[in-house]
């Protein structure tokens, strides 16, 4: 294992992992095989979703929400610009117009407030973030929005193993049900990977079975469901056929990805104790820095934490943040600054008029953004050192 420099994500596979997919590799299943609906199945047991539906990553998961929660064009799609691009893509991607609502400074996920006070009566659904693992208000966010008629599809990219109490009671994301569709993305930089891969998770049995359906071509060779082909001498339904009833994409995960993805959730308990136990330290250890703020988790909540978000106020540090970084990787380490607000993106500033000043908290939070090294193999030495590194370069020593 490589020690230097330290990014601020990366994957952890043991040789589990490595047995479950030169099984899968060695069983004759390399696509859609057993491997697909036992990930599904274990994912629903993760999160407590009575519904799962492995895909491609997470932009396709995404997209597979916005189909199945009907968005289309002329309808609005509101997100956070704390994101990752995808987050809002998505809804460009079924020609729906994408608005950026402020998010809150303590979390930096959506404001419930600010969504109600922009809401507009075209806003067919709300992409609401989990910021760094961190669950967002998703009653709040569910309270305004269910209430005038709009989907809520909470992406959870970050959040897989966080945890959060609503109306008094625990729930794991995706677990609560107060989202219509839950996202999340197995990129060996989230909190599992299967390589590339992600899957939506849901209380709504129609909705899984739609999102099954555009997941293959919205093809099906489920006999209970077929429509013909619209005269009698064609419909012979023989073991060759299948119908087309929607159109649909090519967003499978693989049999061997999926054998990867279980042998990964069984480690997530694991996973997630070691990222609380890496954040716990570095909060300990940068109390007492100067101008150094660690993140801060609301109260109910106990985040997953895909991220150590840290900000830094540069000016008063009297260094730019390339300064900081570049003192950093120094000390071999590569910290990394997640995300850029996505409303400043040329295309969305180009396509809507959108500006600096739109969202001026995810603006402020920006600027001071700086993500830690976060991973669970860091040991931890590693993690004393990257609070030592910071220490020096924040000039507290
Ligand atoms: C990673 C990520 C995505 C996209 O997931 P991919 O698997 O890379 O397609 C979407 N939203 C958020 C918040 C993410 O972090």
């Amino acid at each position: 294992m490589t020690k230097t420099p330290f990014t601020y994500g990366r994957q952890s596979l043991d040789a589990a992992d490595v047995e479950a997919v030169k099984e899968a590799l060695e069983s004759g299943f390399l696509t859609s095989g057993p491997r697909v609906a036992a990930f599904e199945e274990a994912l629903c047991k993760a999160t407590g979703a009575p519904y799962a539906v492995a895909v491609s990553s997470g932009t396709a998961a995404l997209h597979l929400a916005m189909r199945v929660a009907g968005v289309g064009a002329g309808d609005r799609v509101v997100t956070s610009p704390m994101t990752f691009l995808a987050s809002a893509n998505a809804a460009e991607y079924v020609g729906a117009t994408v608005d950026f609502v402020d998010v809150d400074s303590s979390t930096a996920n959506l404001n419930p407030a600010e969504l109600e006070r922009t809401w507009d009566n075209a806003t067919r659904a709300v992409v609401a973030v989990d910021y760094a693992g961190q669950p967002c208000d998703i009653a709040g966010i569910a309270g305004v929005a269910r209430r005038r008629g709009a989907l809520v599809i909470e992406d959870a990219c970050h959040a897989l193993g966080s945890e959060i109490t609503v109306d008094g009671r625990r729930y794991r994301v995706g677990g609560h049900g107060r989202a219509d569709l839950t996202t999340f993305s197995f990129h060996p930089v989230k909190n599992i990977t299967t390589g590339e891969g992600g899957a939506v998770v849901t209380h709504d049995k129609a909705l899984a079975d739609r999102c099954r359906l555009l997941r293959s071509h919205g093809m099906t060779k489920d006999v209970a469901g077929f429509k013909g082909l619209g005269r009698p001498e064609f419909n012979e339904f023989g073991p060759w056929y299948y119908e087309m009833q929607d159109l649909g994409y090519n967003y499978r995960l693989s049999d061997i990805l999926c054998a990867l993805g279980i042998s990964q959730l069984k480690r997530l308990p694991d996973f997630v104790r070691r990222r609380r136990a890496i954040v716990a330290a570095y909060n300990e250890g940068l109390k007492d820095v100067p101008r150094v703020e660690g993140p801060w988790e609301s109260p109910g909540v106990a985040s997953a934490w895909h991220l150590y978000a840290a900000r830094v106020d540069f000016s008063g540090l009297g260094k730019t943040r390339t300064r900081v970084m570049a003192e950093l990787l120094e000390r071999g380490i590569a910290a990394h600054v997640l995300y850029i607000p996505v409303h400043l993106q040329p295309y969305y500033r180009e396509k809507y008029g959108y500006g600096p000043g739109k969202c001026p908290v995810a603006e402020q939070f920006y600027r001071q953004c700086l993500c830690l090294p976060l991973y669970v193999d860091l040991e931890d030495g590693d993690v004393q050192a990257v609070i030592e590194a910071v220490k020096q370069v924040a000039g507290a020593r």
